[in-house]
């Protein structure tokens, strides 16, 4: 687990800030509904409407024009089909790790990671650093450290039900 180097690391630093690069690269350049690849024809897309517009990572996924369309003209995937997809796209730009980690923060308010693999939520200000933990491993010192749930961090997980 230690070392794992994620595609998306690069680009998952603040889910928070607008993060354009960020929508992209975790569909990998496609439409999230039907995979299209090509970035002419997408766009971004307010999960929930509503003014003022809700700007963070979480209410937002790249449609194709069409898509688009057809979901405003209500014929094209359903909101919650949206949310699904949103889901399992948060999963994957949170890491398996990051997904874990705050589940463990959700339960015991309290959650023991290596810095590395949670940082993104450290930035996203999801998990809260605490302390510095130090161990021995096979002779080789591993340093972990203490985090806590946030208030954002808390409301993150219950919205998508990471719990
Ligand atoms: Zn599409
Ligand atoms: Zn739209």
């Amino acid at each position: 687990m230690k070392g794992y180097l994620n595609p998306l690391l690069e680009n998952r630093k603040n889910l928070m800030a607008d993060t354009e690069e960020l929508l992209f690269s975790e569909t990998d350049g496609a439409c999230a509904y039907c995979g299209i690849k090509d970035y002419r024809i997408l766009t971004i897309h307010h999960i929930i409407q509503q003014e003022p517009k809700d700007e963070s990572y979480d209410n937002k996924i790249v449609l194709c024009h069409n898509c688009h369309h057809l979901y405003h003209q209500g014929k094209g995937p359903s909101q919650n089909d949206l949310f699904t997809i949103k889901k399992r796209l948060i999963c994957k730009t949170l890491t398996q790790q990051g997904v874990n980690a705050l589940k463990e923060a959700y339960r015991n308010g309290l959650v023991v990671a290596s810095p590395y693999l949670v940082n993104h939520l450290v930035e996203s200000q999801f998990l809260k650093f605490t302390e510095y933990l130090s161990s021995y491993e096979n002779d080789r010192q591993i340093i972990d450290a203490v985090y806590e749930l946030t208030d954002k961090g808390k409301k993150f997980t219950e919205k998508w039900s990471l719990k």
